[in-house]
């Protein structure tokens, strides 16, 4: 049996880094990153054999836990069938339908990574709206394109960079940056720019500060605001989608409030777990995309058979039960955090969107309500509270930008099991 420094020497030596994506590197909490040999339900298992309760989920996709028989049925079905084809599959069509069966899309297209997704979506509002700029949010995270890289919050915060180098001040200059929850903010760059705003691009609930609540009325005002000036509203469902509610982030909003943005973007949850993601919207809009209309977007893999099967089944079982079982777990969890906290007399703020939650350390009773806020808080706090509770068996996002993702396969022994090792991290945090 291999261990998890042994693991970790080999990739470095090929990989740079020895990750495929940054936050994995375990650069912000230090130690050695654990390599994973399986998974099962809410469990993850190391090469050397440990297991840790998952609250990772692979960044949102798990929603049903890992390896779900139904998932697991389907996805050998295809494989059995051919890994790729080139062509059109009947489940591009079937994963498209169910998509639009939860949410109001006319027309959706696959990729495989939210960072497509959200990149087409900008040509697709410039090319559309013909303007150039893009307004987006410090803090939020919408994939590695060039233009949106600027103030990204997630990967790029938890390695304390300002952007990325290599992205020329040319695509940085056609993305306007604003404060979150800042109406006035976003006021005053459409009294100045109004006429050359493509779109305004968020997270549908920012989960890449850690979890940061929209104010009161922000979705509906970004609605309004850019209607108003003939921009695009983007909406980036890529973590929330099908997983902060049934409906996603929309369900906590535009469902309610009666609106819909004009482009969504979707990835995680719908490919259960493989590489797909989406866009989607009015046939209006999305018409615009080729071999329809001049917006070109393409991919080798897009749709891929498999990705489609392991989406579909995934939508498919993520029924009512499955949404009570991810909040109630996710509920027993957030309360237990806090109280654990509490009593070790650590000032914290748990931040709260539907089932998606995460913690800010250090920071005032109002909590974090944007980007400053997220930066300001007591950073230092988290690396040992997150290597208390990997010594307990629980696996937690290796940075504190993110949130914590819990699976309806959650049951509760795997609650109890982080609620047992909360104390001790609690008070290793208070050091
Ligand atoms: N948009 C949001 C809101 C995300 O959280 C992410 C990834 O975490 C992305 C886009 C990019 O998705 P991907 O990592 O699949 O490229």
């Amino acid at each position: 049996m291999t261990t998890n420094a042994a693991a970790f020497a080999a990739a470095q030596a090929v990989i740079p880094g020895g990750v495929d994506s940054p936050v994995r590197a375990f650069g912000s909490v230090g130690g050695t990153p654990r390599f994973m040999a399986s998974a099962q339900g809410p469990y993850l298992t190391d090469v050397e054999g440990k297991r840790y309760v998952d609250l990772v989920c692979s960044w949102g996709p798990m929603l049903l836990g890992h390896q779900h028989p139904a998932v697991v049925e389907a996805v050998h079905r295809a494989v059995d069938a051919g890994l790729s084809f080139g062509t059109s599959v009947e489940g591009e069509t079937r994963l498209a339908e169910l998509i639009a069966s939860r949410v109001p899309v006319e027309r959706v297209r696959f990729v495989s990574t939210g960072t497509e997704a959200t990149m087409t979506a900008i040509r697709l509002a410039r090319g559309v709206t013909g303007r150039n700029l893009i307004v987006k949010f410090a803090g939020c995270y919408h994939g590695h394109s060039d233009g949106l890289l600027a103030a990204a919050g997630s990967g790029v915060a938890t390695q304390a960079l300002p952007g990325s180098a290599g992205v020329t001040e040319a695509a940085a200059s056609e993305t306007i940056v604003v404060d979150y929850n800042s109406p006035e903010a976003l006021e005053a760059v459409f009294a100045e720019h109004g006429e050359s705003i493509a779109a305004v691009i968020t997270e549908a609930v920012p989960c890449n500060m850690g979890v940061v609540e929209p104010g009161d009325g922000f979705n509906r005002f970004l609605r309004e605001i850019t209607a108003k000036h003939g921009a695009l509203l983007i909406w980036d469902e890529v973590l929330t989608g099908f997983r902060a509610t049934a409906t996603g982030g929309w369900g906590l909003f535009g469902e309610v409030e009666g609106w819909t943005p004009d482009i969504w973007c979707f990835g995680k949850v719908i490919g259960g777990g493989m590489p797909a993601a989406a866009l989607g919207g009015s046939a209006e809009i999305m018409d615009h995309l080729a071999p329809l209309g001049p917006v070109y977007q393409a991919g080798t893999l897009s749709g891929n058979p498999v990705a489609m099967a392991a989406g579909h089944a995934t939508l498919e079982h993520a029924d009512e039960a499955v949404y009570a079982r991810v909040a109630a777990a996710s509920d027993a969890i957030r309360e237990g955090l806090t109280s654990a906290l509490t009593a070790a007399g650590v000032d914290h703020s748990i931040q709260r969107a539907g089932t998606l939650f995460s913690v800010a350390f250090g920071t005032s009773a109002d909590g974090v309500k944007d980007y400053a806020d997220a930066q300001g808080q007591q950073v230092f706090r988290h690396a040992p509270f997150f290597q208390s509770m990997l010594a307990s068996g629980v696996y937690l996002p290796p940075s504190v930008f993110e949130a914590w993702f819990v699976s309806a396969a959650h049951d509760d022994a795997a609650v109890q099991q982080v609620l047992d090792a909360l104390p001790a991290a609690a008070e290793a945090a208070a050091q």
